[in-house]
């Protein structure tokens, strides 16, 4: 039996006065049109591309804001174009702290890459620690209508016992872990890399797409307001001293503004290494080679070392199956490239809001079916190709040889960097480019989908 939500902690317009000429669809036994899974970026992206559009969203949350999330903090342009699309005001008079470009260092090669100027997407990146950005985003989410219940765990997915569709979820609620359920015509999983939803409806991830693991630690640091996001193509592995390895990955320095500089790495599962490598040893030796005055030692340390799994290349699917869409890290959305996840947790969650509003408005069953399998298509069709590029490039980088050979000849080159810059960030315009944007297009236009 559906139990009312216990919390309903709704801020902002009502979801009536949101809806406008828009009815609600849900039916008086549901709790909203939509369930989001989940408040991070994915979450609170689908929720307010969905209370835009009139819809009732419940969005449940385990955690209390504002609350940590182990991650780099840092944003491209692709981000920020997706919290410009949601109507977040990106400027610096409003307190971000731009980037313009990145700077790569290894194989004795420091070099700046300024971000590309293009159509598609704004000339600068942000930093902005999770703990704050995540709250700004679920604020943001609740001020476009849509209602928040937090210290809400979703447990699994409530099927039809007929249909096999899902048609709400059950919760534990609060400190005394109650027992709730929610329905909903649609239901959104934004849970990240747990997947717990997903898994509750067997739908296991792939393991022949590239995982990623990273760790991260703040450090107080004279370089907090360096406006490069700085990464370290060599990293390695000196457990075994007769043979170091290098590391399929990279290191990473940003500056976040606030007297700290968030310091991480990131290795794919594509190298041997994967699993057997102690990576905070190796976050150790990689700081302890940088220069003392920079500040990334132990005493200077903010916090503890965090790490997360980093699902990339989609490596979860179908995005979208009776009634239950992925979206971000729980669809596998991490860029096999570079281990970004943000921009594309908020572009696959536009995506999924186009097609949730277009289905709920569509009078019979087998038409809003018709507009829910436009999802995986579309995803496909914007990131399908430069995905499958991308876990081809990360099998090849997780072979010690051939990364040995890219980073000793291809760092020095400043005109490939452009391009390796260009194509491992994402960023080039599919249409109208200059020539390197119509390689990389052409490429991933022969790619077939991952
Ligand atoms: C060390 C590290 C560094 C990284 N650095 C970067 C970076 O610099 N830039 C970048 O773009 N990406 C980075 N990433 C990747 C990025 O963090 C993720 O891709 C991104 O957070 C995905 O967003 P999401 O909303 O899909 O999932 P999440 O951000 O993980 O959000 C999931 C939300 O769901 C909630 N939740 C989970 N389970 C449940 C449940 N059962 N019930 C209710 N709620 C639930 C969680 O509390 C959380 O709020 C990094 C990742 C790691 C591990």
């Amino acid at each position: 039996m559906t139990q009312q939500p216990h919390s309903r902690e709704t801020t902002g317009p009502t979801a009536e006065a949101a809806a406008g000429a828009v009815p609600l669809r849900r039916r008086p036994e549901e709790d909203a049109d939509v369930i989001v899974v989940g408040a991070g970026p994915a979450g609170s992206a689908v929720a307010t591309h969905l209370a835009r559009a009139g819809l009732d969203v419940l969005m449940l949350e385990k955690s209390t804001f504002p609350r940590e999330k182990v991650c780099g903090d840092g944003l491209t342009p692709r981000g920020v174009k997706e919290l410009i699309d949601l109507g977040v005001d990106t400027r610096e008079e409003a307190g971000w702290l731009h980037n313009r470009g990145l700077r790569v260092v290894g194989g004795g090669v420091r070099m700046e890459l300024a971000w590309p100027e293009l159509a598609s997407y704004p000339p600068y990146g942000v930093v902005r620690p999770r703990q704050d950005f995540d709250d700004m985003l679920a604020r943001h989410a609740q001020a476009a209508g849509a209602r928040l219940n937090q210290a809400t765990t979703v447990v699994s997915a409530i099927t039809d016992d007929r249909t096999g569709r899902v048609v709400g979820v059950r919760a534990k609620v609060g400190r005394e872990r109650t027992e709730v359920s929610y329905r909903a015509p649609l239901t959104i999983a934004c849970d990240g890399v747990s997947a717990r939803l997903a898994l509750s409806v067997g739908l296991e991830k792939r393991d022949d797409r590239p995982m990623g693991v990273a760790v991260r630690r703040y450090y107080t640091s004279p370089r907090t307001t360096d406006d490069y996001l700085e990464s370290h193509l060599e990293l390695w592995d000196r457990s075994d001293p007769a043979n170091p390895r290098l590391l399929p990955g990279y290191g990473w320095l940003f500056g976040m503004g606030d007297g700290t500089v968030n310091a991480g790495l990131g290795i794919l599962s594509t190298s041997k290494a994967y699993g057997r490598t102690d990576y905070r040893a190796l976050m150790r030796s990689w700081l302890d080679g940088t220069p003392e005055e920079w500040g990334f030692r132990e005493d200077n340390a903010v916090g503890k070392v965090g790490g997360a799994a980093l699902p990339m290349g989609f490596n979860r699917v179908p995005h979208y199956r009776d009634g239950l869409l992925l979206v971000g890290d729980a669809g596998g959305m991490v860029n096999p490239f570079n281990g970004e996840g943000i921009a594309y947790a908020m572009q696959s969650a536009k995506l999924a809001a186009d097609c949730v509003v277009h289905a709920l408005s569509r009078p019979t069953p087998a038409s809003r079916e018709h507009a829910l399998s436009r999802y995986p298509v579309a995803l496909r069709q914007q990131l399908g190709g430069y995905y499958r590029l991308g876990n081809i490039f990360s099998k090849l980088i997780g072979n010690p040889v051939i990364m040995r050979t890219a980073t000793k000849y291809g760092l020095p080159i400043e005109t490939l960097m452009r391009l390796v810059l260009k194509l491992l960030a994402g960023l080039y315009d599919p249409k109208d480019g200059d020539a390197f944007d119509r390689m990389i297009s052409a490429a991933v236009r022969m790619s077939p989908s991952a």
